[in-house]
């Protein structure tokens, strides 16, 4: 059997968490360090948690953050997540349940996540959607806060899950900013871009990511891409 693998970033791709990530931050920073405003200066779209909490320990706490104190940060801001992902501006981005009901359906395509949230975030941050059985596998920022190599991370766990003697003939990579372009191409895997998140189409294509799309409404002709390509 010879498998396509698609890798899904989670926030402005599959979802919108109506800012559930950055509010937990701020709760977690404000209780941690007296800190109202953590995410002032940040634009976390695309980065991983790892470096989102490390740009808001140097440009907001005024220092360098060491093991615990992340390991701490980590820690109150899941117990944050599980209050603040539900909240009323969250939601499933158009065609996503669709597309990915029916990808399922079809035996070539593997569904995993790649994604800069931490495993347990990613967790949380689908819950509300519901979305989160569809994927097998996934890599997180928990496995390397390095979004090319939390990529690699994802392949390796799809090659994990197949027989021997199946192969992985391609790997689309499917996200809403430069940065998953950037990550899908040092990967040496497929881009599709979408621009449902914060970025514009003409922003994306700037990138020459392979596929850009202005969202997943029209899923069946995205699925037909996929099944040529
Ligand atoms: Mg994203």
């Amino acid at each position: 059997m010879k498998y396509r693998l698609l890798l899904f970033d989670i926030d402005g791709t599959l979802i919108w968490s109506g800012y559930a990530g950055g509010r937990a931050l701020e709760r977690t920073f404000n209780k941690l360090y007296g800190i109202r405003n953590c995410m002032k200066g940040v634009r976390p779209d695309g980065m991983t948690d790892p470096q989102i909490v490390r740009e808001i320990f140097i440009k907001n706490v005024k220092k360098e953050p060491d093991e615990k104190e992340i390991e701490r940060v980590f820690e109150k801001y899941l117990e944050n997540l599980e209050k603040t992902v539900w909240n009323q501006d969250y939601r499933v981005m158009e065609g996503i349940p669709e597309l990915l009901k029916e990808l399922k359906n079809r035996k070539k395509f593997l569904l995993g996540l790649a994604t800069g949230n931490i495993y347990q975030g990613a967790r949380l941050k689908l819950m509300p959607s519901g979305l989160w059985d569809y994927f097998e596998f996934g890599g997180f920022a928990s496995d390397s806060a390095i979004r090319e190599k939390i990529l690699i991370v994802a392949r390796k766990r799809a090659e994990e899950i197949i027989k021997d003697t199946d192969e992985i003939e391609r790997i689309f990579v499917i996200g809403d900013t430069h940065l998953d372009i950037i990550a899908a191409k040092k990967a040496g895997f497929n881009s599709i871009a979408v621009a449902t998140g914060n970025f514009s189409l003409s922003e994306l294509k700037k990138y020459s990511p392979d596929y850009v799309f202005e969202s997943f409404k029209d899923y069946k002709r995205i699925i037909k891409i996929l099944e040529a390509s």
